[in-house]
């Protein structure tokens, strides 16, 4: 149930902060996503790094999506959460031994390799443990994602990804190992992507790498292009849903293929940010000089995304039906930090101690990147069918 539906007497019956996690729009989310990707033969992967809450993991193997993993943790949760190894994949610039030794065991789908050097060290694991392991080559496709710098990474500049200048190398490395089998191409360019035509410049340099590859007599069977998509956080319940269709239609449309080539995505963000909510509750408000602030007994230990790279979140007065007196407000934590800000001069009702305030869109990267920082309590959920 939408947030704004809950009888608000029944929603202060639960401590906060908590995440509110609406699993009908969740629900809907992926059956859309899935449906539209079906319909073209594409699979989808979805990124845990995104939320790996137990029951999002469930609905969404429930679901029949693989699972994108960046440690060897992820790997182990995406194979306790019932994800068929055979849909897992593993990418990361910095995997361990300890960490490539757990994936190869699982006989996983495929390793996303970000380095020759690394190539090397997977090749060497999977002969000590008797295994060959299916592997694609993560290429940086210099397309800017238009996005966040600190979400991009696409571009040369980037730590992800084999440098193209070491392509050659690459593949002439591929062919000596003896425990590696080349599947394809991986690309992921970045986060938060509203801009369709960053999809399509990425469609035309996975079509050039391709028959880069082709050329050289190397049979190419998937093509990872990552995830990505954005979803819209200023207007969350105007647009529940990102767009699915248009997205996998640029692709159906721009990537270049045989029948048996296989088209794989990583969706992480567009699948969970929109079902989330980090609802929190006034603690005090003051103030300053030329400020009023809104302090919140939420803050940046339990959503860090403003914190980290400045993200918006659109923020809400929970039971205010008819719109009274306007404030600007900076929202701010109670974290002994001044990035513990969830916005500046934020138009809101005017609010007072014990008020419900929804940080919304706060479903992907909010959860997993909750810290103890200042040894604040455990973060807590309630599930729309607890309501
Ligand atoms: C984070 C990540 C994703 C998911 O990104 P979203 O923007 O959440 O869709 C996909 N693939 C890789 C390799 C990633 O690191």
């Amino acid at each position: 149930m939408n947030i704004h539906k809950i009888d608000l007497n029944r929603l202060k019956e639960f401590e906060t902060p908590f995440y509110y996690y609406d699993l009908d729009l969740l629900d809907e989310t992926l059956s859309r996503a899935k449906a539209s990707a079906d319909k073209r033969g594409f699979h989808v992967h979805y990124a845990l790094k995104a939320n790996f809450n137990a029951r999002v993991l469930n609905l969404i193997q429930s679901k029949g999506f693989g699972a994108d993993c960046v440690s060897g943790n992820e790997v182990q949760k995406s194979i306790d959460s019932g994800f068929p190894a055979s849909q897992i994949t593993f990418a990361g610039v910095g995997k361990s031994d300890k960490e490539i030794e757990l994936a190869l065991n699982h006989q996983i789908f495929a390793f996303n390799v970000e380095s020759i050097q690394e190539l090397l060290v997977i090749n060497e694991l999977a002969g000590k443990n008797n295994v060959k392991a299916q592997v694609s080559l993560r290429i940086n496709p210099n397309v800017d994602a238009h996005t966040h710098h600190y979400i991009t990474t696409g571009l040369d500049e980037n730590k992800f990804g084999v440098p193209n200048s070491e392509l050659e190398k690459a593949a002439s490395v591929l062919r000596e190992c003896e425990n590696l089998e080349l599947l394809g191409l991986h690309f992921h360019v970045g986060s938060q992507i509203t801009d369709i035509n960053v999809f399509k410049s990425l469609c035309v340099k996975v079509n050039e790498w391709k028959s880069w590859f082709e050329e050289r007599g190397t049979t190419i069977k998937v093509l990872n292009v990552g995830g990505g998509l954005g979803v819209d956080y200023h207007n969350p319940d105007g647009n529940p849903i990102a767009d699915f269709e248009a997205y996998f239609e640029v692709f159906d449309k721009f990537l270049e293929r045989t029948p048996q080539q296989e088209v794989h995505f990583e969706l992480g963000r567009a699948l969970v940010a929109q079902f989330g909510s980090l609802i929190s509750k006034v603690l005090y408000t003051k103030s300053g000089v030329k400020k009023n602030f809104l302090i919140l007994d939420a803050g940046m230990t339990e959503l860090m995304r403003p914190a980290l790279y400045q993200a918006y979140h659109k923020i809400e007065k929970l039971g205010s039906t008819e719109i009274k007196e306007e404030v600007n407000y900076d929202v701010v934590g109670p974290i002994c930090e001044s990035s513990d800000c969830f916005g500046k001069e934020v138009e809101l009702p005017i609010s007072e101690r014990g008020d419900l305030i929804a940080i919304r869109t706060a479903g992907a990267y909010g959860e997993v990147m909750a810290s103890r920082y200042n040894l604040r309590e455990e973060i807590r959920f309630v599930y729309s069918d607890e309501v």
